[in-house]
This record gives structure tokens, C-alpha cells and sequence, in this order.
């Protein structure tokens, strides 16, 4: 029987369960086959506090992780599958295993948004990408396009710069959501080049990428752009499926074991917060981008875990 259950292994289920166990609180960490978040797939972070150079996304994570287990915390690298709130202490499966758990924290981030258009899902890992730090070294000397108008796709489109050869950003619009200092460094980058009002309406190519069909949807003038490389930047989905049985992720999750007792969920499918990191459940709080829509950064991430983490342990000190 663990005090807290902690499913995530990202800033905010570690640094949850860092302050979990150095509260004394027995804490188990379902961590997922792929631990540690988003980080995993990010290089230089500068914008962390305390590392005056930047460090690197997968340094972080295991400094974090080093850090929880030395304060005593469990961690599981098997990923979570259901979890039943119906009654407590609360029932966590993940792998072939059921813990059980006094309370819980839900720290399961968010994964990629994907344009939803043909030809893009049978292409990701063959010319699709959502993630150009992992993946820009394969497109040396080639022509590439990025898809957004945010912070993710100037960055993305940055860091493919330093390998190929043109880097153009298509963005539905023509305003952007990007900061200003990020679009002002990709404006100033010669290989980075601005196609607005336009939309990817298919990524063509035999067994790979070989062009987009872009549409500009103000003149409706549909054009093919031969490119070898789409680089998908267009925000993040909560992993929030297996949590509730309603809301808009309902047609995948209806039927499943995992609605018996749901966690509610906003009309993003982002966990809805009632108090202070708490959710609907009772005993069952929330922590970084599973619910942050807005800021969905690692110190962001980082705090909502402490936040959890110390409601927790208040909510669990009233129980006795
Ligand atoms: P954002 O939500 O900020 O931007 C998403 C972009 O994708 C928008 O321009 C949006 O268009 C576009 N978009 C969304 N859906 C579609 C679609 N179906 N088809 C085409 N375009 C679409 O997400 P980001 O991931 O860019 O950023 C998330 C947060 O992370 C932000 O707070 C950002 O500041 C931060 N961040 C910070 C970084 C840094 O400081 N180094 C790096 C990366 C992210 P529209 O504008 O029309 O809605």
C-alpha cells in the first residue's frame, strides 16, 4: 500500500514525488516504458533555472529521477493502463501489476498534436517527424517544412537550419502565436522562409516523403511543394484517454474498463482543476501539462508537481 501513487515521469511526477517522499510519504512512480516526458526528446533546455549554460532534456530528467529515487521514492518503468477511483485506496494497473494507492497524482503529460490530413501518419518515422532536435540530422542538405505558428515551430524550425538547406514554415494564418524574440531569431535565419494562410491538406510521396499539397485558404489556390522532410509543430494532445469515458475522447474510451470512475476532463480533454491541483476524485490530484494548457513548461511542470505533491500530503494528514 503506497501513501501516493504517481503516474507520470516527467518534471511534474518527479519533482511530485521528490517532495512526496522527503514528506515521509511511501511513493511509487508508474514512470511508462518511455520515462521522463517530453524532455526525452528535447537537446539544449536554457530556460530551466540553475543551469546558466542550458543542459541537455534527458540530463535533466535523470538528475530528476536520480533525485526521487535517492530520496526513496519506487519507480516502475511499465506503462499505465486503468486506473479504478471508484473506491479507495485506489486500484493503479500498469504492466501486469495492480498497486494500490491512498492517493493519487496524475502527471501524464501531453503528446503530439498531428495535422490529421492523408498521407501524414503512414509517413511519421519516413519523412514525418514532430520533433527536429531527434530527428533534424536526417534531412542534411534537403528541403524541409514546418507546420505551426507557435513558439514549438520556430524552434523547430531553428534547430533544422543547422542541417538542411531550406526550412519553410507553413502557418494557417498570418498572425502568429509565436513569441516575439523566437519569430524575430526565425525571421533573421536566411534558410528559414514564411508561407502564410496556408494549410497542408496531404503529404504525397511513395514510401516517403516527396511533396505537400498546400492550400492557401484565403484564394483557395491548392499548389504541390516538393520537400523530403514535415515537421509537425502544432501544439499537444493531454493524455487524458484513459481517464475518463466522457468528453470529447469518449468514442475511444467508451467500452473500456477505464471509465468506472471518471476523472473529469474540460472541453480540451485537458484534467479539470477544482482547487489547487485537485480534481473531481477525491484523493486524486493533478500536475503539469495534463492540465496546463497554458504555460506547458518544465518549471511550469515542476511547480504543479510540488503543488500536488504538498496537497497530497495535506489531503492525506486529514484522512488519519
Ligand atoms: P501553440 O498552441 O502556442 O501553437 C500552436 C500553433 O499551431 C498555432 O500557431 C496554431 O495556429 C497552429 N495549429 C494548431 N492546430 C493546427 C492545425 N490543426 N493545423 C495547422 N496549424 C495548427 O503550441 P506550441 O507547441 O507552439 O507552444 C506551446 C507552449 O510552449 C507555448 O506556451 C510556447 O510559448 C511554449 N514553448 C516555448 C518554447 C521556448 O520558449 N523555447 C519552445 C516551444 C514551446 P493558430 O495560431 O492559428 O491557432
Amino acid at each position: 500500500m503506497y501513501d501516493v501513487i504517481v503516474i507520470g515521469s516527467g518534471p511534474a511526477g518527479l519533482t511530485a514525488a521528490i517532495y512526496t517522499t522527503r514528506a515521509n510519504l511511501k511513493t511509487l512512480v508508474i514512470a511508462g516504458v518511455k520515462w521522463g516526458g517530453q524532455l526525452m526528446l528535447t537537446t539544449l533546455v536554457e530556460n530551466y533555472p540553475g543551469f546558466p549554460e542550458g543542459i541537455q532534456g534527458p540530463d535533466l530528467m535523470m538528475a530528476m529521477r536520480k533525485q526521487a529515487e535517492h530520496h526513496g521514492a519506487e519507480i516502475v518503468d511499465a506503462d499505465f493502463t486503468s486506473a479504478d477511483f471508484s473506491k479507495r485506496p485506489f486500484s493503479i494497473t500498469a504492466g501486469d501489476k495492480t498497486y494500490e494507492g491512498k492517493s493519487v497524482i496524475i502527471a501524464t503529460g501531453a503528446d503530439t498534436k498531428w495535422l490529421g490530413v492523408p498521407g501524414e501518419k503512414e509517413k511519421i518515422g519516413r519523412g514525418v517527424s514532430s520533433c527536429a532536435p531527434c530527428d533534424a540530422p536526417f534531412f542534411r542538405e534537403k528541403n524541409v517544412v514546418v507546420a505551426g505558428g507557435g513558439d514549438s515551430a520556430m524552434e523547430e524550425a531553428l534547430v533544422l537550419t543547422k542541417f538542411a538547406n531550406s526550412v519553410t514554415v507553413i502557418h494557417r494564418r498570418d498572425e502568429f502565436k509565436a513569441s516575439k524574440i523566437m519569430l524575430d531569431r526565425a525571421r533573421k535565419n536566411p534558410k528559414i522562409k514564411f508561407v502564410t494562410n496556408t494549410e497542408i491538406v496531404e503529404v504525397l510521396g511513395q514510401d516517403k516523403v516527396e511533396k505537400v499539397k498546400l492550400k492557401n485558404n484565403q484564394t483557395n489556390e491548392v499548389t504541390d511543394l516538393p520537400v523530403d522532410g514535415v515537421f509537425v509543430a502544432i501544439g499537444h494532445m493531454p493524455n487524458t484517454l484513459v481517464f475518463s469515458a466522457k468528453g470529447p475522447l469518449r468514442s475511444e474510451a467508451s467500452g473500456s474498463a477505464f471509465g468506472r470512475k471518471d476523472i473529469e476532463l474540460d472541453e480540451q480533454g485537458f484534467i479539470k482543476v477544482h482547487d489547487h491541483t485537485r480534481t473531481n476524485q477525491e484523493g486524486v490530484f493533478v500536475a503539469g501539462d495534463v492540465h496546463d494548457a497554458r504555460y506547458k513548461q518544465a518549471v511550469t511542470a515542476a511547480g504543479f508537481g510540488c503543488m500536488a505533491a504538498l496537497e497530497a500530503e495535506k489531503w492525506l494528514e486529514n484522512q488519519s
